[in-house]
């Protein structure tokens, strides 16, 4: 596909708290691997995906990685200006960052698109399949926060890439129809 042969433009951003893999989930979707180390301050803004939708229709994706700076409202209103999705990722082995989770969602809701879509991502799910007691925050928890507050929801995982392109794309498409 030509870089100019799409029919939608859509700006996305990663939220979550430090470390919870959202520079591993961007690599591993637009690189398909993962990203040279070290990657704490990565300066690239945005990286962008034509995707092709299952409806056939091509949506350009401009995902944008926070470079280090995930401290509550350090973020800056560049990051979220005209956003009209968003990937919140937590760690599923680290229940604070689930904790956090209710904090980002707010912050999306007030410095991007008021009615922005967001994909709720529980990452490192290799961990939580490798060594159950590793676990600290249950799918049914996650569903359930999700449900409650009108998010969409996967597990992933960007070491052993599972869901990792299903939860981009289905982001992607669910923009697409709520437009
Ligand atoms: P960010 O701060 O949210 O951008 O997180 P990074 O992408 O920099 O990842 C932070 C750390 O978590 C790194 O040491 C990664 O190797 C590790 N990591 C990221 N994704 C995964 C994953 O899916 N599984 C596991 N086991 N580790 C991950
Ligand atoms: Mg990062």
């Amino acid at each position: 596909m030509g870089d100019d042969d799409y029919d939608q433009f859509y700006k996305v951003v990663l939220v979550g708290d430090a470390t919870v893999g959202k520079t591993h989930l961007l690599s591993r979707y637009v690189k398909s691997r993962l990203p040279k180390a070290p990657t704490a301050t990565v300066g690239v803004e945005f990286a962008t995906r034509i995707v092709q939708l299952s409806n056939g229709r091509k949506v350009k994706a401009q995902i944008w990685d926070t470079a280090g700076q995930e401290r509550y409202k350090a973020i800056t209103s560049t990051h979220y200006r005209r956003a009209v999705g968003a990937l919140l990722v937590y760690d599923v082995t680290k229940e604070t960052s689930f904790k956090n989770a209710a904090k980002w969602m707010e912050e999306l809701r007030q410095s991007a698109e008021p009615d922005i879509v967001i994909m709720l991502v529980g990452n490192k799910v290799d961990l939580a399949d490798k060594d159950p007691a590793s676990r600290q925050v249950y799918y049914d928890a996650a569903q359930e926060f999700a449900n409650q507050n009108g998010l969409f929801f996967y597990e992933t995982s960007a070491f052993t890439d599972i869901n990792v392109k299903e939860a981009f794309e289905r982001l992607l498409q669910e923009i697409y129809d709520q437009e």
